[in-house]
C-alpha cells in the first residue's frame, strides 16, 4: 500500500512537471539530430539560448528602404495581377490557390506552397510578411510560413511572445542558425525582412565558398553572414553541398494564413570577384590580378593618343599595378619631354597650366614615395622646382 501511494505521488509530481514544462518549453529534447563534432547543439535544441528582444525600427523609416530599387525584379506588388507571377509549388503548371486580400498575398491553409515562375540564385531579397492578427496556436503552430531560397528556409513565424526552439524562430536559418535578435512586431503587423543570399561555390567538386546568408528584420541585423549548411531541414541535420544555380522563390504553407506583400529581388552577380572564400588572396592570385589590371590600364592609355598628359599619367598609373621596364622607359621619356616643355613656357602660357602641372607633380611624388620611380627621377625634380618657383606649393 505504502509503495503504491509513493508511486501515485510520483505520478502526480511528473504530471505537474510535464504541464509546467509544456507551458514554458521552447522545444522537445530527444527530438532533432543530436550534437556532433561540429555542432554543440542538437537540431531544434531547447537548450540553445533564446535571442534577445530588440525593438524594431519605426515603419516610417523602413518604408523608405522597402521601395524596390531601379534594377529590382518585382515579384509581388500587392495587385491581383501579380499573382500570375506565382504558381502552385507542387503542380507548377497550375495557378496558386493563395489569394490577394488588402494588397497582400495570403496563404490558404492546406493549398500548398507557392513558388515564383521567375528563377534566380544569389540575390538581395526584400519580403514583408504578417502573421495573423488573431493569435492561434503556439510555438511552431503560430503564424508559421517560410521563405525558401534554393531550399534554404528563412523562417517566418509569429515569434512575438511565442518561445520556440531558437533555430526555428522567425528569421532563423531553419534548423541551422538562430537569429541574433528578436526584432518582431506584434502579430497582424508587417515585418520588413531583407536578405542577401550567396549560394555555395564548388569548383571541380571542391568547395571554394560555403555560401552565406545575411538577414535584417525590421532594420535589425539578425543573420550576419551565416554560413549555409545545404538545404534546411526539419529534425535532421543538413549537409553542406552544392545548390542549384537558380531556382524559384518558394513560400511555405504551414497551415497558417500568413500574409506577404512587397516582394522584390535584385540578382547579385555570379562573377563577383574575388570570391569571399578567396580573401585574403594568395600572392599568386594577387599578382595575376595586378597584371591583368595593368594590361587593361595600358590598353586604355594607348587609346589616349590625343591627350599626351593623360596618356603619360595613365601609363604611369599602370606601373602601380605591375612593374614593367618598357612602360617605365616610355613614361620616363614622356615625363622628360613634358618637364622640358613646361619649363620653357612664358609666364602667361604657364599660368593656365597650374592645375595640370600640379597634378603631374603629385603623381610623380606618389610614384617616388612607393618606389615605383626612383627618388631622384629627373622629371619629378624638375617639376617640383617649377612648382616651388611659381609659389604653387604654398597653401593659401
Ligand atoms: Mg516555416
Amino acid at each position: 500500500m505504502k509503495s503504491l501511494r509513493a508511486i501515485s505521488f510520483l505520478v502526480a509530481v511528473f504530471a505537474s512537471a510535464s504541464a509546467a514544462f509544456a507551458a514554458g518549453s521552447t522545444g522537445n529534447a530527444f527530438y532533432g539530430d543530436p550534437p556532433d563534432d561540429r555542432h554543440p547543439w542538437a537540431i531544434h535544441d531547447q537548450n540553445r539560448p533564446q535571442p534577445k528582444v530588440v525593438a524594431p525600427l519605426p515603419v516610417s523609416e523602413l518604408e523608405q528602404k522597402a521601395r524596390p530599387p531601379a534594377d529590382a525584379v518585382v515579384l509581388f506588388d500587392g495587385t491581383e495581377a501579380a499573382l500570375a507571377k506565382w504558381v502552385s509549388d507542387k503542380n507548377p503548371n497550375e495557378p496558386t490557390k493563395w489569394i490577394v486580400r488588402d494588397g497582400a498575398m495570403e496563404c490558404v491553409p492546406k493549398s500548398g506552397y507557392v513558388r515564383t515562375k521567375e528563377e534566380f540564385g544569389d540575390c538581395q531579397l526584400h519580403v514583408e510578411w504578417a502573421a495573423p492578427g488573431k493569435v492561434e496556436g503556439d510555438g511552431q503552430g503560430r503564424g508559421n510560413s517560410g521563405i525558401f531560397i534554393l531550399g534554404v528556409e528563412i523562417q517566418v513565424l509569429d515569434s512575438y511572445n511565442n518561445p520556440t526552439y531558437a533555430d526555428g524562430m522567425a528569421c532563423s536559418m531553419y534548423g541551422v542558425n538562430p537569429p541574433l535578435a528578436n526584432a518582431l512586431r506584434p502579430p497582424g503587423e508587417f515585418q520588413y525582412v531583407d536578405i542577401t543570399f550567396h549560394k555555395p561555390v564548388y569548383k571541380d567538386g571542391q568547395c571554394v565558398d560555403p555560401g552565406w546568408v545575411t538577414v535584417f528584420c525590421n532594420g535589425v541585423l539578425v543573420q550576419d553572414r551565416a554560413q549555409l549548411e545545404g538545404p534546411t531541414g526539419h529534425r535532421a541535420r543538413t549537409k553542406p553541398g552544392p545548390l542549384p544555380e537558380k531556382g524559384p522563390l518558394r513560400l511555405q504553407d504551414h497551415g497558417n494564413p500568413v500574409r506577404f506583400r512587397n516582394i522584390w529581388y535584385r540578382p547579385l552577380s555570379l562573377k563577383t570577384w574575388p570570391l569571399p572564400a578567396q580573401r585574403p588572396l594568395s600572392a599568386k592570385a594577387t599578382a595575376a590580378k595586378r597584371k591583368e589590371l595593368a594590361a587593361s590600364i595600358r590598353n586604355d592609355a594607348a587609346r589616349k593618343g590625343d591627350n599626351a598628359v593623360e596618356q603619360m599619367l595613365r601609363f604611369a598609373e599602370s606601373l602601380v599595378y605591375e612593374k614593367d621596364d618598357a612602360t617605365f622607359k616610355k613614361v620616363e621619356q614622356m615625363a622628360c619631354a613634358y618637364a622640358a616643355s613646361v619649363k620653357e613656357l612664358p609666364a602667361d602660357k604657364l599660368a593656365p597650366k597650374k592645375d595640370e602641372v600640379k597634378k603631374v607633380g603629385d603623381a610623380f611624388k606618389y610614384l617616388a614615395k612607393w618606389n615605383i620611380v626612383p627618388a631622384d627621377f629627373a622629371p619629378k625634380t624638375d617639376i617640383e622646382k617649377l612648382i616651388k618657383a611659381q609659389g604653387w606649393d604654398k597653401k593659401k
